[in-house]
């Protein structure tokens, strides 16, 4: 560190990443300090995090949000600002050093690309910004001569085991680890009938409910695939996915050489989070050692594509290019909501996913943020006119 303590904004404060940063953030006093938090709907949860951390700002969706927190932090000094436009004012802000990007979903791309034209230390949980604005994205990053350091636990792991964390000389393989969900050992027929809380309880990590879905879909392996692929600009053919159901091995990458390198640890965001803040250093993050000799064994099965299709579509996509990425993740974000609605059934997801990427998947790429943003909005309409067929 270069001595002076770094000021850190959390968008997405109130989530699972969000708390977690919260927490590595608490044991390092002398390193880091909060300067702004957002939160959207756990206003009360965000204000205890304003207490506790003394942002000089804090972001709500809506000024009956602002109101709400403003009772909330009576005599505090925090200031409430409002909406998407004050989510780029934090982080893109003089005084900010370090961006964490936590908002779940495509709503967090556009205060991720205000970070990345700010010239910001981004620490990129929001895979979702990767998915559908890849090259926008890493374009913008390049312009303001931003840094981004991965948090997806594959992602952070790939990192840590490739020379200066992006280096793919004499790379053969990168092999991204997926946990298989809580139902990786589940027939199709009986995935027709799980409900959202079977399909939120992971058996390894505990997220937020969107990714715990795509968790149990594959999807969220399927997005990995499409962000490693942004992230260390590897094709398709070099990417490969390995069932791991301890969720001990966070990735790997295999070398020219017959090495496979690879970083372990017990499942908690913890240990990303903690690297990406600290790199080059390395700090204290709260995770337990892994103690191996009582895990006992480690093992590693193919991923099955007939019954996890979101893998397989995500695959298409990636292959596709173009507009396939962004039509695809925008296609899963309705599929999603719709089911954690009790809208549609878990395998129409896969369902939805295909028949939108069959329809807009074809599309050129958006070649800047509005037009990844109209691919975007063009396909949840097209997502929601399916579900709106299959519940009338
Ligand atoms: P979460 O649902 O627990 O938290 C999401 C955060 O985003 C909350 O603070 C919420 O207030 C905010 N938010 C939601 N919708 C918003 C909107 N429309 N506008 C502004 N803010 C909004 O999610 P999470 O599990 O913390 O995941 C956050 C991101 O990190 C996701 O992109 C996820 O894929 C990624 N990620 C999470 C994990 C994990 O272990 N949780 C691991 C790897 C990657
Ligand atoms: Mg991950």
């Amino acid at each position: 560190m270069n001595g002076s303590i770094q000021k850190i904004t959390i968008l997405g404060s109130t989530g699972s990443i969000g708390v977690s940063t919260l927490d590595v953030l608490a044991r390092h006093p002398d390193r880091y300090r909060v300067f702004a938090l957002s939160g959207y709907r756990q206003l009360d949860r965000l204000a205890q995090q304003c207490r506790r951390f003394e942002p000089v700002f804090a972001v709500v969706p809506d000024e009956d949000s602002a109101r709400r927190l403003g009772e909330l932090l009576e005599g505090s000094p925090v200031r409430i600002l409002v909406g998407e436009s004050a989510l780029a004012e934090i982080a893109s802000h003089d005084e900010t050093d370090v961006v964490m990007a936590a908002i779940v979903g495509a709503a967090g791309l556009p205060a991720g690309i205000a970070a990345a034209r700010a010239g910001k230390k981004i620490l990129l949980a929001n895979k979702e910004s990767l998915v559908m604005a890849g090259r926008v994205f890493l374009d913008a990053c390049e312009a303001g001569g931003a840094t981004v350091l991965p948090i997806d636990s594959e992602h952070n792991a790939v990192f840590q085991c490739l020379p200066d964390g992006r280096n793919c000389a004499g790379v053969r393989r990168i092999l991204l680890t997926a946990s298989g969900g809580p139902f990786r050992l589940m027939s199709l027929e009986a995935m027709a009938g799980v409900t959202a809380a079977q399909a939120c309880e992971h058996p390894n990590w505990k997220m937020g409910r969107k990714i715990s879905v795509d968790s149990a879909t594959m999807m969220n392996k399927g997005l990995e695939l499409i962000e490693a692929h942004y992230l260390f600009d590897v094709p398709d053919t070099g990417l490969d996915v390995v069932v791991h159901p301890q969720s001990i091995v966070h990735s790997m990458v295999e070398y020219a050489d017959g090495s496979t390198l690879a970083q372990l640890g017990n499942p908690d965001m913890r240990t990303p989070i903690a690297h990406a803040l600290a790199y080059p250093e390395r700090i204290e993050s709260g995770v337990d050692m892994l103690r191996l000799a009582e895990i006992g064994r480690l093992d590693f099965e193919a991923p099955d594509p007939e019954r996890f299709a979101c893998l397989r579509l995500a695959r298409d996509a990636l292959r596709a290019e173009g507009a396939a990425p962004a039509v695809l993740n925008a296609a899963n974000e309705v599929a999603v909501e719709s089911f954690l609605a009790g809208r549609i059934g878990f395998l129409d997801i896969g369902r939805l996913n295909e028949r939108v990427l069959g329809r807009l998947g074809g599309d050129a790429a958006g070649a800047c943020l509005d037009s990844v943003l109209d691919i975007d909005r063009r396909a949840r309409a097209e997502a929601r006119a399916f579900v709106d067929g299959a519940c009338p």
